[in-house]
């Protein structure tokens, strides 16, 4: 059995961010400034949007897009239920309501043919998530947006390299929300980005995020001359800082390097896995880029004598640490409660929240690290299984 527990999500930091962050410290600029501004450019360039605003979070990424996009109380915004709960908050932070749509099998991603159902006169936008980095069915997605009038804000939290149909994710919907928290793909510690190709869009974002004063009121201090700010929305506190950004300069540029090396594990895991008793992630969809950020396995229950938990729980003691992506969020009691959901009304997340489990998935993986956990997944369904 593996000696030392094996973190999951455990992010690859390298000599020279840690440098740039030592640079930032002494250079007296910590806050948001030079380097966030240098950071931004980076991103929209690699994304090809024309902005990229920096934030300190997705979630703030995700509450921004939505005030920026106008969405108000007594609106409802349509999105999957197989997500984090940062999606469907944001809804309800700007006063709406998240109206969940069941997924499709085996993507696990919003299923494009159920979300026109959905749709009411008060329905305003939809928020596509691309789960695990298997972008969603955009194009169908986009077409009933357009014949309804809806907003398209994706949440990209794992989807900084997915392409679709040869467009990056980022360049596709109104506004795309990314995360580079320290499971993600790309970290700053905490911090999210936005894109789009709108400039009221980009302007409301920027200025929400700095407690609602005019633009670039972050250069007031600089040696350009003291600036006065005006207020023009009371607005929030959700700036990122140059620390985080001296991260995100130098991860951004090993994006594909990392890919490389999860896209490997994850061959390793698909041959490893192939005779068990379950599910491997399916294949990308033709014509699309799979950003690989979660490996996630379902296990075929019926083959089993014990629950996921139970599997998850002999994982850890034997030092594989693992991740559920996700409970549906139909079955967390605030939204069961508030909006009166039975487990049943999304049959396919339902599915997945009683099988799914993610594999550690990091660039960070040594070789060793992956033959342990493919040794202790298989011991540990051999012992379980029927
Ligand atoms: C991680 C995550 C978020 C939130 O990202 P933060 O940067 O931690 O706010 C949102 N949506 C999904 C799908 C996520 O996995």
């Amino acid at each position: 059995m593996r000696k030392d527990f094996l973190v999951f999500g455990s992010p690859k930091v390298e000599e020279a961010e840690i440098q740039e962050v030592v640079d930032c410290l002494r250079s007296g600029w910590i806050s948001t400034g030079p380097r966030v501004g240098k950071f931004q450019q980076m991103f929209a360039d690699y994304v090809g949007s024309k902005y990229a605003v920096a934030l300190n979070s997705c979630t703030a990424g995700l509450h921004l897009a939505m005030l920026a996009a106008g969405i108000q109380p007594g609106d409802e915004v349509i999105t999957t239920p197989m997500t984090f709960a940062a999606t469907a908050n944001a809804i309800i932070h700007a006063g709406a309501r998240p109206v969940f749509v069941d997924i499709e099998l085996p993507a696990m991603n919003i299923d494009a043919q159920l979300i026109e159902k959905s749709i009411t006169t008060k329905t305003k936008a939809v928020i596509p998530v691309h789960l695990c980095g298997r972008p969603c069915n955009m194009d169908h997605i986009m077409a009933i947006a357009k014949s309804n009038n809806l907003i398209v804000i994706e949440d990209a939290a794992h989807a900084v390299e997915s392409e679709y149909n040869g467009k990056k994710i980022g360049t596709i919907g109104d506004i795309t929300v990314f995360s580079f928290y320290v499971t993600k793909n790309l970290v700053t510690g905490e911090g999210g980005m936005i894109t789009t190709d709108n400039d009221m869009y980009a302007e409301k974002v920027e200025a929400y995020g700095l407690h609602g004063m005019s633009r670039g009121a972050w250069k007031r201090y600089s040696d350009e001359g003291f600036k006065h700010y005006q207020v023009t929305y009371p607005g929030f506190k959700y700036n990122m800082m140059d620390i985080q950004a001296a991260m995100g300069i130098h991860q951004l540029k090993r994006l594909e390097k990392y890919l490389k090396r999860r896209n490997e594990i994850w061959q390793r895991y698909n041959e490893a896995f192939s005779e068990m008793p379950l599910q491997t992630p399916a294949p990308p969809e033709k014509g699309t880029k799979h950003a690989c950020h979660l490996y996630t396995i379902l296990l075929n229950l019926e083959e089993l004598t014990v629950d996921r938990d139970t599997i998850q729980q002999a994982l850890h003691e034997e030092n594989i640490g693992t991740g559920i992506h996700f409970i549906s969020l139909h079955l967390h009691p605030y939204y069961r409660n508030t909006y009166a959901y039975e487990a049943d009304d999304f049959p396919k997340a339902l599915y997945v929240s009683e099988r799914t489990i993610s594999l550690p998935l990091s660039a960070k993986l040594t070789d060793e690290d992956v033959a342990d956990v493919i040794a202790a997944v298989k011991r540990v369904l051999a012992r379980y299984h029927r």
